[in-house]
């Protein structure tokens, strides 16, 4: 058996169209969407994520605007630059690039942007939300992989979602979003991380097996039920010298072998890791609307 390969790409294209016509609608009504990156420092990995971002606004046809910061900026400096775009009514969506320095407290930085501008959907009042099962700017890579079950037509209602890693940014949320009474979600959850015991016995059972734990091969062959659906959010980069770059992209699930187990997988690259940009474009474009309707 050989696994159905969920391609991200091929999804974030669909969704790309999709979004190309709402930033036409909007801007036809008067409202130009723009989102705000913030970058501070030279992280080469960030200035990568920033111009992907750049260019998913330009191919939409939004407005971007990336201002660059010294990593020796002081802590106050930034929350005033963060003022003043909460402030401005032509700017819809914030984003800083994480990671930041370390004399910088992220909570505060992310704390200070508007909720509603909030793209990342990292700020408290935008968890809580979530939390309550209430209408908000969802974080982007859970929001993408519920976009892939739904547009793959895998339906999580009533089935068992078993998620491995609970970060914030990825792990914890989309196991809040599965849990919902809501479409393309209500299902039974599990969460694990590295205080579970016996991982396998978790994983063995998962209709639906999300991993986001940052370790290559964290899931093998052995771990996952014949024709469940994986879904690898894990991106790694793993020394290959016969690359150009040096390194080549990994997952967390050990591709060659689990897409003999499983009914449907996502490659790395090419599965989540597009959807994420995409969730954040649409996010931006969701407050550029809510602002217009408020
Ligand atoms: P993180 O903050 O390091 O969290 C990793 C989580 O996995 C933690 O909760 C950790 O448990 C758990 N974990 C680690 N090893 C484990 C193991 N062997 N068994 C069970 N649980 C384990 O990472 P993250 O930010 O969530 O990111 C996870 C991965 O997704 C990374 O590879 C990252 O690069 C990737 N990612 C990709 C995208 C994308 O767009 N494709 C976006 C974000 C992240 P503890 O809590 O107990 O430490």
């Amino acid at each position: 058996m050989s696994a159905i390969i969920l391609d991200g790409k091929a999804i974030a294209a669909d969704i790309m169209a999709d979004l190309k016509e709402e930033a036409a609608r909007l801007k036809s009504q008067g409202c130009y969407p723009q989102l705000v990156v913030i970058l501070v420092g030279e992280d080469p990995a960030s200035h990568v994520y920033v111009g992907r971002k750049e260019k998913g606004c330009a191919e939409i046809g939004i407005k971007s605007q990336t201002i660059m910061m010294d990593a020796g900026i002081r802590e106050e400096d930034l929350l005033k630059q963060l003022q003043d775009l909460n402030q401005r009514p032509d700017v819809h969506g914030i984003l800083v690039q994480l990671p930041l320095p370390r004399h910088i407290s992220t909570d505060k930085i992310l704390t200070a942007i508007d909720p509603k501008k909030d793209v990342d959907g990292f700020h408290p009042v935008n968890r809580g939300k979530l939390m309550a099962g209430e209408s908000c700017l969802l974080p982007c890579t859970p929001a993408g992989v519920q976009e892939i079950l739904k547009r793959s037509g895998i339906n999580p209602e009533g089935k068992h979602v078993v998620v491995v890693g609970r970060s914030m940014i990825v792990g914890m949320p989309f196991a809040v979003m599965m849990m919902q009474k809501k479409p393309w979600a209500n299902a039974t959850v599990t969460l694990c991380h590295t205080g579970t015991r016996d991982l396998v016995s978790y994983t063995k059972t998962a209709d639906i097996l999300v991993v986001a734990a940052g370790r290559p091969k964290t899931i093998t062959a052995e771990m996952v039920m014949p024709g469940a659906v994986v879904i690898d959010v894990g991106t790694n980069r793993v020394d290959a010298p016969e690359a150009t770059r040096g390194y080549r992209l990994t997952g967390d699930v050990d591709f060659e072998t689990v897409r003999h187990i499983a009914g449907a997988i996502t490659p790395v690259p090419g599965g989540v890791g597009p959807m994420t940009i995409v969730m954040l474009l649409k996010n931006t474009l969701q407050a550029a609307e809510a602002s217009i309707s408020q």
